[in-house]
């Protein structure tokens, strides 16, 4: 048994490094008054089986002027998903409803609101880039980045 005791210690160590930590699993993004996320690139470790992202609003017009979500999507949908979310409209969060397209969203919000989301990782791909934007109409002309799991 003391052989035993010291090779689960190193299995212990090397399995920890691989899993990422809580923290690195959860990421903020912030929207404002002046139609501009704060950041245009977000990534997740690849060891994350899921990411919440957290859309803090720190602007003060409500939601039906200057509203923001956080979208995910591959990047040559996110064109098609912000027209077709135009359509749809406020009640709808600026989202055509049940469409496969969209690998997460939050739901729109106003200012000094905020909205989760979770996404599992799984079926996702490393080293690709996805878009993230906010669908409020106009809005994803400025309001879009790169999402890259790492
Ligand atoms: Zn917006």
């Amino acid at each position: 048994m003391h052989i035993l005791k010291p090779t689960l210690a190193v299995l212990f160590l090397l399995f920890g490094a691989q899993v990422a930590s809580a923290d690195e699993c959860q990421i903020a993004i912030e929207g404002n008054d002046a139609m501009a996320f704060n950041t245009k690139e977000m990534s997740v470790p690849a060891s994350c089986k899921e990411v919440t992202i957290t859309l803090n609003h720190t602007g003060g017009l409500p939601a039906n002027v200057m509203g923001h979500n956080w979208v995910l999507s591959q990047s040559d949908d996110f064109m098609p998903i912000a027209n077709a979310g135009a359509k749809a409209g406020f009640d709808n969060n600026y989202l055509p409803p049940d469409d496969a397209r969209i690998i997460a969203a939050t739901k729109i919000v106003g200012g000094g609101e905020s909205d989760s989301v979770t996404l599992s990782l799984e079926g996702l791909a490393a080293d690709q880039e996805y878009t993230f934007f906010c669908s409020f109409p106009g809005h994803w002309s400025m309001m879009k980045g790169s999402f890259t799991i790492k």
